[in-house]
């Protein structure tokens, strides 16, 4: 037995799983299985049958090599900003492609003092929250996002 919820009419019953979601005994409505319903919902574009992503409990704050909602890890980008970042590959892997070349055209142009810019920023980054990491690097638009 399955409990369904009424989208409609709120009405919880119960029904055995079958191949067509069951209606609403009491308006009619057809209802999705409550537990499909949710983890579709709370999963987002993770796959249905693949392991939950995080280990941590909502709230609790993901370790640093976790990778977060992005599918980026802040512990991998800071540390490739650390060692690489006169190449711009930290920014190549957020997938900020164009800030990744302007990295490459400013070691050039400052002759290599630039990497002490991307080192300042990858231990700002290693440092970030991962939410306020992939909000500044990961889901913004801005072409060079820059500390
Ligand atoms: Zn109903």
């Amino acid at each position: 037995m399955i409990t369904y919820r009424c989208p409609k009419c709120g009405l919880e019953f119960s029904s055995t799983h079958g191949i067509f979601s069951p209606r609403c005994p009491a308006c009619g409505q057809i209802c999705e299985s409550q537990n499909q319903t949710f983890s579709q919902e709370q999963q987002g574009n993770v796959p249905p049958y693949g392991q939950p992503q995080y280990a941590y409990g909502p709230g609790a704050e993901p370790g640093v090599f976790d990778v977060g909602p992005s599918g980026k890890s802040r512990g991998i980008a800071g540390l490739l900003g650390i060692l690489l970042g006169y190449l711009g590959i930290h920014y190549f892997y957020m997938e900020k492609i164009t800030a990744g070349i302007i990295c490459i055209i400013l070691s050039i142009a400052t002759c290599g003092l630039w990497s002490i810019i991307t080192l300042i920023q990858g231990i700002v980054i290693l440092t970030m929250r991962q939410s306020d990491f992939e909000k500044k690097y990961i889901y913004t638009t801005s072409t060079f996002p820059f500390f």
